[in-house]
C-alpha cells in the first residue's frame, strides 16, 4: 500500500492565519498597541523557536508572566484557531478510498500539533501521525519518515507533501519519497533550494496529481 506523508502547518491547516488571530486576541488581552499585533503574528511564522519569540514578547512590553507561560497559553488556543480546508479533507479521504495509507509527519510540541489534529477532525480522516517534539527527531531528518511508516505499518514509498522545501521536500527526498511541494503560484523557487518532483498549491490539487501520476 503506497505511503502518502503530509506536513500540518502550512500545507493541511492555515498556521499563519491562526497565528494573525492568536495575536489579535494576545494584544487585546494585554492593551498593547494594535501594531504589535502584526509584529507578534509575525513572529510566530519566523523559523526561530517558539521559546525565544515569547521571550522577546515579555521583554519587549515588560509583561507580567514568563515566555513559557505564554507559549503554553498558546499551544492551547492553536488547536480552536486553526482550520482545514473542506477540499483537502475530501482530498485525504478519497487518497485513502484509493488504497492509500495516509499520515502527518509535523514538527512542533505534540501537545499543540495532536490538538490541532484532533480539533480539525483530520485524525479521523488519516491513518497516523508523528510529531517531532514526540520523537525526538525533526524534519528535515528522514528517519522522522521511517517513524511514520512503522506506525502505519507500511514501506516508506510514496509521496511527501509540504510547504517547506527544507524540511518537506529535502526530508521527503531523503527518505527516498516523490515530492509534492505546496505553494502559491507566483512564489519564487530559492536558488540552491531543493527539487521537488511535483508544485502545487494546496493539498486538494497534490493529491489530484498523485492519484492521475
Ligand atoms: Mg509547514
Amino acid at each position: 500500500m503506497p505511503l502518502a506523508v503530509f506536513d500540518l502547518d502550512g500545507t493541511l491547516v492555515d498556521q499563519a492565519s491562526a497565528a494573525r488571530s492568536w495575536a489579535g486576541e494576545f494584544v487585546a488581552r494585554w492593551g498593547l498597541p494594535v501594531k504589535a499585533s502584526d509584529l507578534v503574528a509575525a513572529a510566530l511564522t519566523e523559523r526561530v523557536s517558539k521559546q525565544l519569540v515569547f521571550d522577546r514578547i515579555v521583554e519587549e512590553w515588560s509583561l507580567p508572566l514568563s515566555g513559557a507561560e505564554i507559549w503554553a497559553a498558546y499551544r492551547t488556543r492553536m488547536p480552536q484557531l486553526v482550520q482545514c480546508a473542506s477540499e483537502d479533507k475530501e482530498a485525504l479521504t478519497e487518497l485513502r478510498a484509493a488504497g492509500w495509507s495516509v499520515g502527518i509527519a509535523t514538527n512542533g510540541m505534540p501537545d499543540n500539533q495532536e490538538g490541532k489534529i484532533r480539533a480539525t477532525g483530520l485524525a479521523e480522516l488519516i491513518d497516523g501521525w508523528v510529531i517531532s517534539g514526540e520523537v525526538g527527531i525533526r524534519k528535515p531528518d528522514p528517519r522522522i519518515f521511517g517513524v511514520l511508516a512503522q506506525r502505519l505499518c507500511c514501506a516508506l514509498d510514496g509521496w511527501m507533501v509540504g510547504d517547506s522545501l527544507e524540511h518537506d521536500v529535502m526530508g521527503g527526498m531523503a527518505a527516498g519519497l516523490q515530492t509534492a511541494w505546496i505553494a502559491p503560484l507566483n512564489a519564487p523557487v530559492p536558488a540552491g533550494s531543493a527539487r521537488f518532483d511535483i508544485r502545487q498549491t494546496s493539498v486538494a490539487e497534490a493529491v489530484g496529481a498523485i492519484l492521475t501520476i
